[in-house]
């Protein structure tokens, strides 16, 4: 059997003043589309750092595509978007497609002019997440979803295995989130791509993913997302107090 994609081993991290993660283990799988679900603070932004290899745990270990996270090389294979990703500088003055482009040239900064292989990997990134017609727009013309998806098109372009993203949908109008995960949902389907989740978004999102994993320091569970149904209201409610949309 193939190695799991993400393989955390007993991860215990500690800030300066705070134990945020506390002997976690759990995996990912290929074609996993997996939410991670806790309150505040809980230390979800925290492990997906720690699944990234931004951060080193203080105690256990990772392990990326079967390789020690230490001796990991191939980080164009993990795309990540961050937690406020879509908060920059509205003056901002760059178009869709160098934002995109950017994606490729994180060290070299913007392309003078663009190369014609790299125009066709930004075109691929912006049509898998819907936003192909918009590569000449400025991005701060945008509304906060379009540009949450242009930021997730900027993760794809390197084609990455695994999208990682932190609470996505914050700063996106309660009207377009379904579309949003539906476009997540479709890239996982169609493109095969990996997804790790952070959420609050519970009852939007129990329909289109495969697994999830509760965590609050320590995971409470992680499993298919079925038994997530099976929850009872009373939990869920302790779980996460009135971020429950419904
Ligand atoms: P979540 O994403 O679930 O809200 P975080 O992983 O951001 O949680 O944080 C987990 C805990 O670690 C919190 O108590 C938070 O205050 C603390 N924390 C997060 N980042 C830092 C940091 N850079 N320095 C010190 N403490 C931090
Ligand atoms: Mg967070």
């Amino acid at each position: 059997m193939a190695a799991p994609l993400i393989n955390i081993k007993e991860v215990s991290y500690e800030y300066e003043q705070t134990k945020a993660l506390d002997h976690i283990s759990m995996t990912v799988e290929e074609g996993d589309f997996l939410a991670i679900l806790g309150p505040n603070g809980s230390g979800k932004s925290t492990l997906l750092k720690i699944m990234l290899g931004l951060i080193r745990p203080s105690e256990g270990s990772v392990e990326l595509f079967g390789i020690d996270s230490k001796q990991f090389k191939h980080r164009e294979w993990i795309g990540y978007v961050s937690q406020k990703s879509n908060s920059f500088n509205s003056a901002f003055p760059a178009t869709v497609q160098e934002v995109v482009a950017g994606g490729l040239a994180k060290k070299a900064g913007l392309f003078h002019k663009m190369p014609k292989n790299t125009a066709q990997q930004v075109e691929e990134a912006l049509d898998a997440v819907g936003m192909k017609s918009f590569s000449n727009r400025s991005i701060s013309e945008l509304s906060g979803g379009q540009q949450q998806r242009v930021f997730i098109a900027r993760a794809l372009v390197s084609k990455p295995k695994v999208l990682i993203l932190d609470e996505p949908t914050v700063g996106i109008d309660v009207q377009n989130v379904q579309a949003f995960y539906d476009m997540l949902a479709a890239l996982n389907r169609e493109r095969n791509i990996t997804l790790v989740l952070v959420t609050h978004d519970v009852d939007t999102v129990t329909d289109r993913i495969s697994h999830v994993a509760c965590l609050n320091q320590t995971i409470h569970f992680h499993g298919f997302k079925d038994q997530l149904h099976m929850m009872s209201d009373e939990k869920r409610e302790a779980w996460y107090g009135h971020s429950v949309r419904k």
